[in-house]
């Protein structure tokens, strides 16, 4: 069976309805030439659709950064930077938060779809795919209003064992008591609860709570840590050393 039979090239993408008369840029990212090229093929054959290909997720950033699409087509499996990074990263960024991404893999497993999902794909596509079921979510995703997609995330409130965290109050007790951050130190936690059961790389961390001051190093990470764990007790305990890969905070 040849690629194109495998994922039914014969699917031709129909108009987005409601899109506007401008072009739509998809970026597709994936490794395989193959599949990527048959998207793009199928994609195309939409007036007004163009799909650039990248493949891998260095380039992916430098393509969204150079110029925003308005939906990125992510494969999981990637040399290097792996798709659930390349996700984690687009979302990270206020300027590329809202792009949204369809993801693509071949592992089937519940953990992967939900992890895929929590880290903000809008949607997520296992090969095998029909490219029929792959337009078929394009258009979708397009059609979604972006009075939803700007919509900001629900209040966030974490009750564990021992810490209460209130993210939008700012408000931190444990046990009962409140505890004083600083700005850093709750950011830094927010971004571990928000994550939490995933691990963290200082490098994402720095991204995430100290932005893009490079001047920062890494160490740094490792310093507000270890004054969170301090002030938040017993709670502190949570925040575990994963060797040779950065945090994560447990449950
Ligand atoms: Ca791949």
């Amino acid at each position: 069976m040849t690629l194109a039979q495998t994922y039914g090239t014969s699917a031709a993408a129909r108009p987005v309805p409601g899109s506007s008369p401008m072009t739509t840029q998809i970026l597709v990212v994936e490794d395989e030439q193959d599949i990527a090229g048959l998207i793009k093929h199928t994609l195309e054959r939409e007036p007004g659709i163009r799909v650039e290909m990248v493949n891998s997720g260095d380039a992916a950033l430098k393509a969204v950064a150079e110029s925003a699409p308005h939906l990125i087509i992510l494969d999981l499996n990637l040399p290097v930077l792996s798709g659930f990074e390349v996700c984690r990263i687009l979302r990270s960024r206020p300027a590329t938060r809202l792009i949204p991404i369809i993801m693509l893999t071949a592992r089937t497993t519940e953990v992967d779809r939900v992890s895929g999902l929590d880290l903000g794909a809008d949607d997520y596509v296992t090969k095998p795919f029909s490219l029929r079921e792959l337009a078929a979510r394009v258009r979708a995703v397009l059609r979604r209003p972006q009075a939803t997609q700007a919509q900001e995330p629900a209040a966030m409130v974490y009750r564990g064992a021992h810490l209460t965290a209130d993210f939008d109050a700012v408000a931190i007790e444990v046990d009962g008591a409140p505890v004083r951050l600083t700005r850093r130190e709750f950011e830094l936690l927010k971004c571990l609860v928000e994550n939490r059961n995933r691990v963290l790389s200082r490098d994402r961390l720095l991204e995430r709570v100290w932005g893009y001051d490079r001047t920062i190093e890494t160490r740094s990470v490792d310093v507000h840590i270890g004054r969170l764990r301090a002030k938040l007790v017993l709670a502190g305990d949570q925040i575990e050393t994963v060797v040779g890969l950065g945090y994560r905070f447990v449950e």
